[in-house]
Order: C-alpha cells, then structure tokens, then sequence
C-alpha cells in the first residue's frame, strides 16, 4: 500500500503533499489546499523541492477524509517512498522568452509513463526548457534541458562575425571566408542562430540528458527518444540496483558504460 503520511517530529502529527503539474497548480486546487490547511493542518503550507504542496500538522484519523476531498477537487497526494518522484519543470517555451521545449509537457510524459513506479531506490527527474537551467537538472538522477544544434548554411553566410562574438564559450570562430565550430564546446545555447540576420545558421531543436549529474555527449533530436532514454535508464536501474541504492551509486559501483551500450546498439543514442 501506497503511504501518503511523513512522520513529524512532533508525535501524532504528520505531512501530506499534494503533487502540481509539472509545477502548475489551477486556482481552484489552490482554494482546495487553503481548505484543508485551514481544517486538517496549522494554516500554512510548505512549498517542496519537488513543486508539490505540503500541508504540515494533519493527523492520521484524517486521511480518509482528506483523500475523498481531494479525489472530487481533482487533487493527487503525492506518495512518499522509493518510487519515480514527482517530475518537476520550468514553464517552457510556451511562457517563458529563452524557452526551447515545451518542459512541463514533456515532464507530464515522463509522469504518465513512469510516474510513481516502485524502484530499488527513489529516482527524481526534472525537465529544464534551455541552457539556462533554472531547473538545475544536474541536481537530478535524471534531467532533461532544451537544447539547439546550429548548422552552417555557408551559401548565405558574409563572415561578419556576429555569431562567433555573441557565443558564451568560444565555440565558433570565423575568419574572411571560413566559418568553423568546436562542438566539443559547443553548449547548445542557440545565441548564434538568434543573432544571424543572414539565415546562414539553422538551429535543429533538440535536447541534452543528464544521468546522475553527468551529461551525455549527444545531442538527442527526438523527444520519442527522449522518453526511451529514461525508460532504458529505469529499467536498468530496476535490474541492477542493489535495494536501497541510489542512480549515481550503482554507476559508481558498475560504470555507466553498459547502459551507454544499450542505448548505442538499440539507436536510441547516436553514435
Ligand atoms: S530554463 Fe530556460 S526556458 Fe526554463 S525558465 Fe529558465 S530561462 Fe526559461
Ligand atoms: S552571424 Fe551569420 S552571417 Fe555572420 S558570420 Fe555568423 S553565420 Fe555568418
Ligand atoms: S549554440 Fe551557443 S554555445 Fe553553441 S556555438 Fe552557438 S552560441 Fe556557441
């Protein structure tokens, strides 16, 4: 049985988290948390690392009711334990200016497909939308950030040296008639694309995955891959884990290098 209650320091008391939607929450669940914070809990909230809702102070005799509010107010608990947690985003390119991908669309993906599976140890997952970060997906077991590969359109392209001045890390270098880039450096930031007004660089839409904190070398063009990277990863980690052991433990313990395989020979990952 799924358990909702963390103990509190305090005897007899507990904490319920309510889970948001890749971060967002609707008014009217809001006006539901203000309800039951104000009944069950000590009138306040505790905003989670997870974008969930805690409401502190709530006693276990409780929970039936708190459970039957929420279903009719379209409210989920968040269960506590060693499951795929909550998969946390920034708002995407759907409101925010730098945005590259749609995260919290991509995150409710992950949800659907993973969300709350039993695991050997908790996973975590967030979905930051450029190189920006805000969402710190190094931080995560797994992280997904919105990313651009730019491409040379050399037909199109007067050497004047915009792109090569506005990128952050010295990946492009232009001289009278050549136009070269180190993708080593290279962190898909999408500036050059932005500032050429000649058409001569095109940006493919794409993503980078963290594992563990670690960023993978390839830059990943399909969001179905996206999705078949965290499933091989949790399937993977479902497998060899030892019970209690976190992602970044068992790649200390065994390498990453035969999931990388796995990927490679399934072309889930390019080469
Ligand atoms: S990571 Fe990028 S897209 Fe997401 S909120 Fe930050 S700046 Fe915007
Ligand atoms: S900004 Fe555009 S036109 Fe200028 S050097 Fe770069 S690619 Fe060429
Ligand atoms: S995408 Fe960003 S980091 Fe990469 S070459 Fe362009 S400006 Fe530089």
């Amino acid at each position: 049985m799924k358990n909702f209650l963390s103990k509190q320091r305090q005897a007899g008391f507990y904490s319920i988290r309510f889970k948001s939607s890749a971060g967002r929450l609707t008014t009217a669940q809001l006006l539901t948390i203000h309800e039951l914070a104000e009944k069950f809990g000590a009138g306040f909230i505790h905003l989670t690392s997870r974008q969930e809702v805690a409401i502190p102070f709530v006693r276990q005799e409780t929970l039936t009711e708190i459970e039957k509010i929420c279903a009719a107010n379209d409210l989920e608990i968040s269960p506590l334990g060693r499951i795929m947690k909550i998969v946390t985003a920034c708002q995407g390119k759907a409101i925010c200016p730098s945005g590259i991908i749609d995260s919290p669309a991509i995150a409710r993906e992950i949800e659907r497909r993973q969300g709350g599976r039993e695991l050997p140890n908790k996973i975590t997952c967030s979905v930051t939308g450029c190189p920006n970060n805000c969402m710190k997906v190094n931080y995560n077991d797994i992280g997904i950030k919105g990313a651009v590969e730019p491409h040379f359109v050399a037909d199109n392209c007067i050497y004047c040296g915009g792109c090569a001045k506005i990128c952050p890390v010295g990946a492009i270098e232009v001289n009278k008639q050549t136009w070269t880039i180190n993708r080593n450096k290279c962190i898909n930031c999408g500036r050059c694309v932005k500032i050429c007004k000649k058409a001569a660089l095109r940006g493919a839409i794409g993503y980078k995955i963290y594992l563990a904190g670690e960023i993978l070398p390839q830059f990943i063009d399909s969001e179905e891959n996206v999705y078949k990277i965290i499933d091989a990863t949790l399937n993977y980690f479902a497998e060899h884990a030892n019970p209690r052991e976190r992602l970044s433990k068992m790649f200390e313990r065994l390498g990453s290098q035969n999931l990388t395989q796995i990927l490679l020979s399934d072309k889930i990952l390019p080469k």
